[in-house]
């Protein structure tokens, strides 16, 4: 992760036990990543800032107990591993019992920083002292207690790692790892195909690569929320969605351009294709076209519910209706949480059709198709409709 070389952070971790990582450093992936500068990582010795004839890094906890790393070693130690990184205020991590679970997110936080610095800890801990001024994050690697900090640091330094473009192989692989976007990843599977009776899912045999595709988009789905439903609320559901999914809005005749050219982002950066617009009057339908030209993805203008619905069936194919996920703009009686709703839409067989209403005394059409309510805030609110839609969309589908 060298700074210089634009490719992520550089690490310097400091350990009172730099034996620890010789072996980490150097061998399979992420010793190929040092090797070719992928990875830049480096080691300050606490020892080196002892005090006295014994280089003492630690003393007697006051009040009793074990040891503890003292406060003027650890701040001499701190401030060579600032210097390392060209004395600007690096990122101060301490892994810890006592931090928020490690997770994808703050690994992925850690991998944006220009220089991060990782202190390992031993015996019962560091003086409070020190972590309070210094640390910018306890990190914790699970509700166990390890006898010192180098482990976590190493399950820092490879997670980290695997983010670097080019350390691991094949790109795509990160992106369809557990956790990445939320979800878990779907088994694997080698040769023999067929093992002590055991037999690899046809599917994967078929060499049908869109039938693997959704083989495996379904196995995450499931896996997922039998494992980890803990998961939804972290999770960019959007590729996982088996046909698809596509964002309609009714009567937006009071929307401006801008607003209409907001809707057609929102579509472009969801991946939603072009943007669905119901307007009953043919003069208003004229007006929302006058004002959508030129959009890209470019509107499609409609009458009503049946238009939206062939169009919706033709786009995603697929015999099942489409889910219906209507975005109120006040609380209402059978409305969804936000995480039931992401659930459902992922046991869904077929497209999710996200719709608005620009007129909040419209009456819901009766529609084909199984329809989910749900609201974004607790109270009534009248937030413009690009607004609740950039909302809706960003809850649902958000990318991380
Ligand atoms: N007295 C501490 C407590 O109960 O919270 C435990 C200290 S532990 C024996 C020594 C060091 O190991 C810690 O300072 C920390 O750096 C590291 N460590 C132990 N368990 C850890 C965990 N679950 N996650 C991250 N670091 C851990």
């Amino acid at each position: 992760m060298p700074a210089e070389k634009g490719s992520g952070p550089r690490v310097t971790i400091v350990t009172a036990f730099p034996e620890f990582f010789g072996d980490f450093l150097s061998t399979s992936i992420l010793g190929r990543a040092v090797k070719n500068g992928l990875v830049h990582v480096e080691l300050v010795n606490l020892r080196d800032f002892g005090r006295g004839g014994y280089r003492q890094i630690d003393d007697y906890a006051f009040g009793s107990g074990g040891m503890v790393l003292a406060a003027p070693q650890l701040q001499d130690a701190l401030n060579e591993a600032r210097k390392r990184g060209g004395g600007k205020r690096p990122f101060v991590v301490y892994p810890s019992p006592q931090g928020p679970l490690l997770t994808q997110e703050i690994v992925e936080t850690l991998a944006q920083q220009e220089h991060v610095v990782i202190l390992c800890g031993h015996y019962e801990g560091m003086d409070e002292r020190f972590v309070e001024r210094e640390v910018d994050l306890e990190v914790t690697i699970g509700d166990c207690v390890l006898t010192g900090g180098e482990i976590p640091a190493m399950t820092i330094v490879d997670a980290m790692s695997r983010l670097v473009p080019g350390v691991v192989g094949r790109g795509e692989a990160v992106a369809e790892d557990s956790f990445y976007r939320g979800m878990l990843d779907h088994p694997h599977y080698t040769r023999p195909a067929s093992w002590e009776g055991m037999e690899v899912p046809p599917v994967l045999l078929s060499g049908n690569e869109a039938e693997v595709l959704a083989w495996r988009r379904s196995q995450a789905v499931e896996r997922t929320l039998s494992r980890r439903p803990d998961l939804l609320a972290r999770a960019a559901i959007g590729d996982y969605l088996s046909a698809g999914a596509c964002l309609a809005v009714s009567s937006p005749e009071g929307e401006s351009r801008a607003s209409l050219a907001a809707l057609s982002a929102l579509c472009r950066v969801y991946g939603l294709g072009r943007p669905f617009l119901m307007a009953g009057d043919p003069e208003r339908r004229r007006k929302l076209s006058d004002e959508s030209a030129g959009l890209e993805p470019a509107p499609k203008i409609a009458g009503g519910w049946a238009r939206v619905l062939e169009w919706v069936r033709r786009r995603n194919g697929g015999d099942r209706p489409p889910l219906i996920v209507e975005i109120l703009s006040r609380p209402e009686e059978g409305a969804l949480h936000g995480l039931e709703v992401k659930r459902r839409c992922l046991e869904w067989g077929g497209p999710v059709l996200f719709h608005l209403s620009g007129d909040p005394e419209e009456g819901r059409q009766p529609v084909e198709g199984e329809v989910l309510l749900t609201s974004l805030t607790r109270e009534p609110e009248d937030l413009p409709l690009e607004v609740r839609a950039a909302i809706a969309l960003d809850r649902f589908l958000g990318k991380r």
